[in-house]
């Protein structure tokens, strides 16, 4: 049998939100629900609890459309696969919402893309394909970590998890709706890293073909 008693903490918080944050932006929650939400932009950001996604990039409710996963991973464009969430959301965004902008948000210690790295890379981890949910999802950054092999790149986490961020916005570009979107001009890609303990956020430069300091 489950316990259904919500820890008292919750509850408390939540009292607290309803009477501060609920209550200054009333009049806007009352809005979205009648008008609906038509958010700007799409953030896809990973599960991890130190990630602070909407207080860093959203001004109000209703501002992003916010997708979150391990790793905060895009895979390709893929009809048989059953990676279906990421996808379904990443529909949505483009098709019915019409985001001018989909963010991607990486993060500095991702326990996800340390996952990618000690799978990929033959190290002794608990994580196997054949039972976990974890271990099938973080193999497909697999392209990621095969292109940091052979560089002065290769075993640094900060790298994988940029060159993670760059995958996803390339498998963006298999989605054909995004493709289409993308070359008319309705909507444009952007890729993130957050430094945690820093609390920076690293732009990535297409020119450069690097993540600079914002
Ligand atoms: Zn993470």
């Amino acid at each position: 049998m489950t316990s259904h008693a919500l820890p008292i903490e919750f509850i408390h918080r939540f009292k607290a939100w309803q009477v501060v944050d609920y209550a200054e932006d009333q009049p806007l929650f009352e809005q979205l629900v009648d008008e609906g939400q038509f958010p700007s932009a799409m953030v896809i950001s990973c599960c991890d609890s130190r990630m602070q996604i909407t207080d860093m990039l959203a001004e109000a409710p209703g501002d992003i459309f916010v997708h979150r996963n391990i790793a905060n991973f895009v895979p390709h464009h893929d009809d048989s696969a059953d990676n279906h969430g990421t996808a379904a959301a990443l529909e949505y965004a483009v098709t019915a919402l019409k985001v001018k902008h989909i963010i991607i948000v990486g993060h500095s210690k991702c326990g996800g893309v340390a996952g990618c790295q000690s799978l990929c890379g033959d190290k002794d981890t608990a994580l196997d394909p054949k039972t976990s949910f974890v271990a099938r999802w973080v193999s497909l950054m697999r392209p990621a970590f095969e292109a940091l092999q052979g560089t002065d790149k290769e075993g640094d986490l900060t790298a994988l998890e940029q060159q993670a961020v760059m995958v996803s916005l390339s498998n963006l570009m298999s989605f054909p709706f995004i493709q289409d979107a993308v070359e008319s001009g309705a909507l444009a890609l952007h890729g993130l890293w957050h430094d945690i303990r820093a609390g920076a956020l690293h732009l990535y430069d297409n020119e450069q073909g690097a993540f600079i300091a914002l």
